[in-house]
């Protein structure tokens, strides 16, 4: 039952919204049914949440279909001999210690390989718990869909600021010019950038004489309302970036403000820069030197300006080169660490750059390449290795070869390049066992299925995202919904009861014990000042206790609509990390790969080449949310847009199918003409193609769209980071034959 309520008065709760970054506050109203249950009734807006204000989106507004939807899994599932058989959790467990165990005892703990999905982080439970059980496996197989997404920035930041986490943010409230590239957050709600409400904080911006520009080979809905828009060529912000950087210094337009003394590497960067005159990037950019030159005056000019890259920056060739790139550009023009600027947020709890181990000087900054994978040799990234080589790792024989897998809250056969061959390797497991609440294109490979409760049913405080956000908030969701799902934390720490030989009837409460006094000694505090709670309310009240507020989690239990902590302020120099106590302008980790783009300007640019990026959608996170039937009713949303002069070109009509082909796939979508995107260029949704046997998603296969992700080519990484190349991909597109 709904907490606090009377059983039959209609009832509102206040809840952090976890499906995206944004974590906007819902109001969320519940009756009680006459047969006892409770029913949602109306879901809106928090007007009184102190960050969101009252904005939603329709994902946000779809809670209550999501919590409703019947083709969740509720209880266990246990293949046997190929069919699914809904079993207890301690039959669940009993099947996992049987098959799990041996394969660590005889191939050893790297053997057994982690993927976790981009959901695992929106859940306190997942997020805290999930970071002990893959500690304590100990395996160097570990993947998440970072290598899909933002891995670049958290390396670039790394070697600039020392921290991976320490990702300087937009001042969005305060800037009076943002530039923006590869970012749409009026459709993703704001990304690497926790910030709800991103129309009504540029319409404030505007409002305020600020101005917006948006470089993007599509005219999104964000570039829409911008005062400019830039069409560039896919994959080659990195050379706009330091043409602009270029023109910085040919103009003496060069300013690093109040942070001067704590930057070093400034020579280092203007003979870096040297090459990239606006006039040499032009061809490959799209974008003319005149221009170039005067968004490096604009820039330089603004009286607080912010640079901000994101997806499209990430997922490309060169993607921690633009994400170093945008940085430099803050530095360079006094941006950076600065009102209106480029900033480090400052939250409540469990952020590193500001624990207690942090600020007592072990600064050891940061390091890649700690192992390599097996197979191809890339290098490890802050404990991960690229997804991308997974099927490698999984199929290839001999020692060391993956043989089981744990997902969790993940689908990388929809996310991860060839998801064909991704499909094959994860069959050829000895086991396989998934966390997940979807029968779904992943789990359907799994030998056991864990299921966990809704979002309405668990805790909610946003460790990893308050870390990201515009403002210092904080805010706590109790469970507003009681759940007969055992919580994700329970099953995570029955997981390491398992992997530690203790069996599937470990003591749950010691172990939630042992990650308790774990957290409260990187926190700096004493376990026992969260006595009496358990699960994340006692890890979260512990990292609150050990942060830079002194709140506890009583102090957020009392303020259901959040606590404002104020603007960003200035952190540096104590929130460096790296060795120098420097910023490090031009860390030779990164700059070693400035001869592969300068190699790029000798390229020819083949017009007729057409190249594939991917897009986001209001109603979708990657490949979760498309079994929420208001969320994909309507037209169908997974279309391949190509500008009207490509369709001519290619003989393609409006809704025609089209056949797009690249070195590895084949896919056919509808085509869908549009003067919103830039010739040469066709844009196609991840996280669609719902259309395999052996789901339970009824409403996700009825509207099953495409795989893009077929035609996305494993062999292509930014080598920096191991992150796939998902957008700049060349491809073949013609009409598919009558
Ligand atoms: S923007 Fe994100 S956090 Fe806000 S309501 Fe939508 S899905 Fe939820």
């Amino acid at each position: 039952m709904v907490a606090g309520m009377p059983t039959t008065a209609p009832h509102t709760s206040y809840v952090t919204c976890p499906l995206c970054e944004a974590t906007c506050g819902l109001a969320i109203t519940t009756e009680t049914t006459a047969g006892g249950g409770e029913k949602i009734t109306g879901v809106r807006g928090d007007a009184d949440d102190v960050f969101s204000r009252g904005y939603i989106c329709p994902k946000g507004a779809s809670i209550g279909a999501l919590h409703a939807d019947p083709d969740r899994l509720r209880t266990p599932l246990v293949k046997r001999d190929g069919e699914w058989v809904e079993v207890s959790w301690d039959e669940a467990f009993a099947e996992i210690d049987a098959r799990l165990t041996p394969v660590i005892e005889t191939y050893g703990r790297d053997a057994v390989a982690v993927y976790a999905g981009n959901p695992s982080v929106h859940n306190t439970s997942t997020a805290l718990y999930g970071a002990a059980f893959y500690r304590t496996l100990g395996t160097r197989n570990f993947y998440t869909a970072s290598t899909l997404d933002q891995i670049p920035k958290h390396v670039s930041a790394g070697f600039m600021f020392g921290h991976p986490l320490s990702i300087p943010i937009p001042d969005v409230d305060r800037t009076s010019y943002l530039l923006m590239l590869g970012a749409n957050p009026l459709v993703s709600n704001g990304s690497l950038m926790t910030a709800p409400d991103m129309r009504g904080r540029l319409r404030a911006l505007r409002e305020r004489g600020g101005r917006l520009v948006v470089v993007d080979p599509k005219r999104t809905r964000t570039a829409e309302v911008a005062d400019e828009h830039h069409a560039i060529r896919p994959g080659t912000d990195a050379l706009l970036l330091f043409a602009i950087v270029h023109t910085l210094f040919a103009e003496d337009l060069v300013d690093l403000g109040e942070v001067a003394e704590h930057v070093v590497g400034l020579t280092e960067v203007r003979a870096l820069a040297e090459p990239f005159t606006p006039a040499a990037v032009a061809g490959a950019t799209g974008i003319d030197a005149d221009t170039v030159r005067r968004l490096a005056r604009d820039l330089a000019g603004a009286e607080r300006a912010a640079v901000y890259g994101r997806i499209g920056t990430t997922t490309q060739a060169f993607g921690t080169l633009a994400s170093w790139l945008v940085d430099v550009l803050n530095t360079l023009t006094g941006n950076l660490d600065s009102v209106g600027g480029a900033m480090f947020t400052l939250a409540a709890g469990g952020q590193a750059n500001s624990s207690a181990s942090f600020s007592a000087g072990s600064r050891r900054g940061f390091r890649t390449g700690r192992w390599h994978s097996r197979v191809r040799g890339l290098p490890e990234v802050m404990g991960e290795l690229p997804v991308a080589t997974l099927a490698d790792e999984i199929l290839t024989p001999g020692d060391g070869q993956v043989r089981a897998l744990v997902t969790v809250c993940g689908n990388p056969c929809l996310s991860a390049p060839n998801g064909v061959r991704l499909a094959e390797a994860l069959d050829s497991l000895e086991f396989m066992v998934s966390l997940d609440v979807y029968l779904n294109e992943t789990s359907r490979h799994a030998d056991v299925i864990l299921p966990g409760p809704t979002p309405l049913e668990r805790s909610h405080y946003d460790a990893v995202l308050y870390q990201l956000a515009v403002r210092n908030v904080a805010n706590w969701t109790p469970p507003m919904l009681a759940s007969d799902v055992p919580q994700e934390w329970r099953t995570l720490l029955r997981l390491i009861g398992v992997v530690t030989g203790q069996g599937p009837d470990a003591d749950v409460a010691k172990l939630d014990d042992v990650v308790a006094a774990e957290i409260a000694r990187r926190s700096g505090v004493d376990v026992a000042l969260a006595d009496g709670r358990t699960g994340p309310e006692r890890l979260i009240d512990l990292l609150l206790r050990g942060g830079p507020y002194g709140l506890t989690l009583a102090d957020l239990e009392a303020a259901p609509h959040g606590i404002d902590l104020g603007p960003l302020t200035p952190r540096l120099p104590d929130v460096l990390g790296t060795p120098s106590g420097k910023v490090e302008l031009a860390p030779p980790e990164i700059t070693v790969d400035v001869p592969r783009l300068l190699g790029t300007l000798a390229l020819e640019v083949d017009s007729g080449q057409m190249v594939l990026i991917g897009r986001r959608q209001l109603g979708s996170n990657n490949s979760w949310m498309h079994n929420v039937a208001p969320l994909v009713r309507g037209r169908n949303k997974c279309t391949a847009q190509i500008n009207p002069v490509d369709a001519d070109r290619l003989g393609l009509t409006d809704g025609v199918l089209a056949a797009v082909s690249s070195r590895v796939g084949r896919i056919e979508v509808p085509v869908e003409i549009t003067d919103a995107i830039r010739p040469g260029v066709v844009s196609i949704p991840h996280g669609w193609g719902h259309d395999l046997s052996g789901m339970r998603t009824s409403v996700a296969t009825a509207h099953a769209g495409v795989n893009s992700n077929l035609l996305t080519d494993e062999s292509q990484l930014d080598p920096l980071s191991g992150t796939s190349v998902l957008n700049g991909i060349p491809v073949r597109v013609e009409p598919v034959p009558a």
